[in-house]
């Protein structure tokens, strides 16, 4: 089993100079974890990874089957290449320009473009075809950030049996800001990334974000972070990033850092440096920061000419307008600062515009007092995080933005709201004067927390959650072994009966409510089944609905979940002696509900009524669901009613009426083959009451008292077409 990473960026550059190839390796935090945890002697992962990704540059056509060469056998790399257009509409246009701003709740700068909407599926669809080159039976696929988020279903449609995970790197933003994107992209969004068997988040927050949108905007309900499909399950989890700890924290303590770290801060005399480091974006809140630092100047004279602020802010998108105008911004900030506030002794604010290699920062934050990371939306923020790792004395004090994912990891640090610029500054002061036992005290708990939970657990952690895959829900699929002897118990009986659920099990719930007639496909199966077995159709439908529908077919009917029985081609009974006066009252209750909730109705059967809100808003649905049962609860509970919740629907009943009770009277009538075959709460009354020896399937994955789960209705549908074809040979 090998590991096949998709990122966006490969951990190697390719740039042609003079019409040759340079390489050039750029590892991130990515890739060190991951070397980190699949060299560490348990991991399970013997066969070591690919990486799939763009490799930087536009690379010409005839140098491209060298690049790939070099980068298979220096980096084990499969690089995908992108031409210019490519990126531009990919990279700049759709993800940079519609879902980064989106994710970081900056609706006004987002773009809607329909072609650079085109060209995301298209450069999905390449990193597919990519994917599915190097992919062998087994293998796992670990598919990074929002570049790509329609790609776990692009796998999984081609390659299903391919175990897809998915990590979002930024933010998953709540629904409100998710709505915003049209419909067409933001359901192929959420089913792209459904298509992954695990979908990872930084934050329980973000984790929430996107199961909230799930069930919003799809309709799929989820059961303690399990997503369920009509045919599998998808589970979404939290995954906080972490760094490489002790890699960070040795170097930090060593010989050449303390050296270092003495040569940065000679030229700064007795000053405290606060330090703060990011790429040149306006999540980060640069320039709040540095409006922050004036206030905090303005405020506290006493501190002038005894704290440094070095800003390095590393180049990013430089060929964007917007960029070049923050930028222009921030030169115009520090230039302000260091004007009003600076001596000829001291500069109130060292401003670095250039990237470090990462190996060079571990200095400044060795050397600093203070940290000031106050993005205005971050997905993780991994700076803040070096910074603790890089405090191996304990000391410093961390100043973090509470609308960073880091936050909610880093609650001993000094938590602001970036937006509130007094806040910044008291917390600027508050923080350098931050007696040593204080300091001590905080730092140890982070470091603590960090060491345990750094990057390699992190992606172990992952890894091995999707590596587990089969959820506890799905753990009871019919096997192809179970499903074999099924049909030969099947075969061999002598009297069979067949419990049969319609609405959901035999035909799709429709999602408008309305009745689904069945096809004359689906009648042909029923009459061949009624010639080999007594086959009864249970339904919470009323009896004049399936006389209609199934009129004509050999075998029982039971309408109203069991109230009424229709004899083999004979009358339809009332199986008990039940009352009705109970209606009105409980009528008046559902329709007082179904007013209150669009999309909701009333059913009335003879004996029954039921509450249907399949048409209506999931979460709204969800909640008047639960007042509307508790107050039925209420309401019924000395009458000999029943309330039952079933699939979008909740059905009020005499307690004598039931699938259950309405199994029990047909099984006395003597088989030796039974098989139940039901989709929601009225089938497990079914399930629970039938004799170890029968056959229970429950269709779709949940928890159920039946023995066995089939994924869907088309796996039902096909082992009952199994059960009248002839026998092989
Ligand atoms: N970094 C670096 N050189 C620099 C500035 C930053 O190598 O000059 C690294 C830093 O060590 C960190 C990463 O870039 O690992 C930034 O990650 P973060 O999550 O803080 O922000 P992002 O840029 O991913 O939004």
């Amino acid at each position: 089993m090998k590991l096949i990473l998709v990122s966006n960026r490969l951990p190697v550059s390719l740039r042609e100079e003079d019409g040759r190839l340079h390489l050039s390796e750029s590892p991130g935090g990515l890739a060190s974890g991951l070397r980190t945890y699949l060299a560490s002697p348990n991991c399970p992962l013997r066969s070591g990874y690919v990486w799939v990704g763009w490799p930087g540059n536009p690379i010409r056509p005839e140098l491209q089957d060298e690049a790939a060469r070099r980068c298979r056998e220096e980096f084990s790399a499969r690089p995908v290449f992108l031409s210019r257009e490519e990126t531009e509409a990919f990279y700049e246009g759709f993800c940079n320009h519609t879902l980064w701003p989106l994710f970081h709740y900056f609706p006004h700068l987002v773009a809607y473009a329909e072609d650079s909407w085109d060209s995301y599926e298209r450069v999905n669809r390449a990193f597919c075809d990519a994917v599915l080159e190097v992919a062998e039976a087994g293998d796992l696929v670990w598919v990074h950030d929002y570049h790509f988020l329609l790609l776990p279903a692009l796998l999984k449609q081609k390659r299903p049996g391919l175990r897809v995970g998915f990590f979002l790197h930024i933010p998953f933003p709540s629904y409100e800001t998710f709505r915003l994107l049209p419909d067409r992209w933001r359901c192929a969004l959420l089913d792209g990334l459904l298509g992954a068997e695990l979908v990872g988040f930084h934050t329980h927050d973000y984790t929430q974000h996107f199961l909230r949108c799930v069930r919003r905007i799809l309709g799929f309900d989820h059961e303690m972070s399990q997503i369920i499909l009509d045919d599998r399950v998808v589970r979404a989890d939290t995954f906080p990033m972490g760094v490489a700890f002790d890699a960070f924290s040795a170097r930090a303590g060593g010989a050449e850092v303390a050296r270092l770290r003495e040569d940065l801060r000679r030229p700064l005399g007795d000053c405290r440096l606060v330090l703060s480091v990011d790429r040149l974006d306006y999540t980060k809140g640069i320039a709040n920061r540095l409006l922050a630092y004036e206030a905090f100047l303005e405020a506290n004279p006493a501190w002038h000419g005894k704290a440094v602020l070095l800003m390095v802010v590393v180049p990013s998108r430089t060929g964007v307008v917007d960029y070049q105008k923050m930028k222009a911004r921030i030169d115009e900030l520090v230039g302000k600062i260091n004007g009003k506030f600076g001596t000829l002794t001291w500069t109130p604010v060292l401003y670095q515009y250039r990237s470090l290699p990462q190996g060079e920062l571990v200095p400044l934050y060795a050397a600093s007092e203070v940290m000031l990371v106050t993005p205005l939306r971050d997905g993780m923020n991994l700076v803040a995080k070096e910074y603790v790792a890089c405090r191996p004395d304990d000391t410093g004090v961390l100043i973090l933005s509470e609308m960073a994912g880091a936050a909610s990891e880093l609650g001993e640090a000094l938590v602001v709201n970036p937006n509130d610029i007094p806040g910044v500054a008291r917390a600027i002061k508050v923080a350098l004067e931050t007696p040593l036992e204080d300091q001590r005290r905080d730092m140890a708990a982070m470091r603590r927390r960090l060491r345990r939970y750094d990057v390699a657990r992190w992606a172990g952690d992952f890894l091995d959650a999707l590596r587990a895959g089969r959820c506890r829900l799905d753990e009871r699929l019919l096997s192809a072994e179970e499903k074999d002897r099924l049909v030969r118990d099947f075969r061999t009986a002598g009297r069979r009966l067949l419990l049969l659920d319609y609405d959901g099990t035999l035909l799709p719930l429709n999602p408008k409510g309305e009745r689904v007639r069945p096809s004359p496909g689906l009648l042909a199966t029923l009459a061949r089944l009624g010639e080999v077995a007594d086959v009864a159709l249970l339904s919470g439908r009323p009896r004049a609905v399936l006389e209609e529908w199934f009129g004509g077919l050999d075998g029982y009917l039971v309408a109203e979940d069991g109230a009424w029985v229709r004899e083999r081609g004979g009358e339809w009974v009332v199986a008990g002696a039940f009352a009705a006066d109970w209606k009105p009252k409980v009528r008046e209750l559902m329709e007082l509900y179904a007013d209150r909730l669009p999309g909701a109705s009333v059913e009335e059967g003879e004996f029954t009524l039921s509450w249907r809100f399949r048409r209506a808003d999931p979460e709204l649905a969800a909640l008047r669901a639960r007042e509307l049962a508790d107050h039925l609860i209420g309401l019924t509970e000395t009458t000999g009613l029943k309330v039952v919740e079933g699939s979008r629907e909740i059905e009020v009943r005499p307690s004598g009426v039931g699938k259950g009770v309405c199994g029990q009277a047909l099984l006395a009538r003597g088989y030796d083959f039974v098989l139940a075959v039901g989709t929601d709460a009225t089938d497990e009354e079914l399930f629970r009451m039938l004799p170890a020896s029968a056959y229970s399937i429950r269709v779709g994955v949940a928890k159920s008292y039946a023995r066995f789960n089939v994924r869907g209705r088309v796996q039902a549908r096909e082992l009952l077409e199994v059960l009248v074809a002839p026998p092989p040979g």
